[in-house]
């Protein structure tokens, strides 16, 4: 899986999304099985949507608060920068700047105000995982055309902005 947003490089995420509606053989017990892309369905518990920020006096970060992007997989960017703020937090509660339970008090607010982006998110993916079979060729056409593609790419990377590395939370 690629995100839509990390440092792969703009040729290898197009390669990615226009490769969608490609086939591929595989070998499959001494035999070659042709395959379409995302016409063979997966079970899988990548995107379970963002969970809560803390568990007693836990705090979560990254996979294990669910922040992998529902849509992209992106989980890398967020588990970071999640991972900077709890560190700040962390250390203004061992200086005794805070206390714990303010710790997770301000942590679990911080991670609720972004809670809209992962839920739109974790909707959108809802939706394409439901697109029947029969259409995806024309939507994965439809996203790698250049102006739709742009767009696409400018918003996702615009909404995320602040999760690159020079964030300075
Ligand atoms: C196949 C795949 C492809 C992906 N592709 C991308 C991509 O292209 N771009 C992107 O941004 N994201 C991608 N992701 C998502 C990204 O990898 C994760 O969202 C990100 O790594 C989460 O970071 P994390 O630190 O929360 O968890 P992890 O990176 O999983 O780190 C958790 C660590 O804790 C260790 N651990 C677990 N239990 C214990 C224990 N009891 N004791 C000690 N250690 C323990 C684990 O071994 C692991 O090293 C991909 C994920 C998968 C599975």
């Amino acid at each position: 899986m690629l995100g839509f947003g990390e440092e792969h490089g703009e040729a290898a995420v197009r390669w990615t999304v226009g490769n969608l509606a490609s086939d591929f053989w595989i070998q499959e017990d001494d035999e070659l099985r042709r395959m379409r892309s995302f016409l063979e369905s997966k079970e899988t518990i990548f995107f379970s949507g963002l969970r809560r920020a803390t568990m007693g006096p836990i705090f979560l970060v990254g996979d294990a608060a669910g922040m992998c992007i529902g849509l992209t997989g992106e989980g890398i960017r967020p588990a970071l920068f999640f991972g900077e703020v709890c560190g700040n937090i962390l250390r203004r509660i061992i200086e005794n700047e805070i206390s714990l339970e303010q710790g997770l008090a301000e942590y679990r607010a911080f991670v609720e105000m972004k809670r809209f982006f992962f839920d739109i998110c974790k909707s959108a993916q809802g939706i394409l995982t439901r697109i029947p079979p029969k259409w995806i060729d024309g939507v994965a056409y439809a996203i790698q055309k250049e102006r739709v593609w742009n767009w696409l790419h400018d918003k996702y990377w615009g909404l995320t902005q602040e999760w690159g590395i020079d964030s300075q939370f």
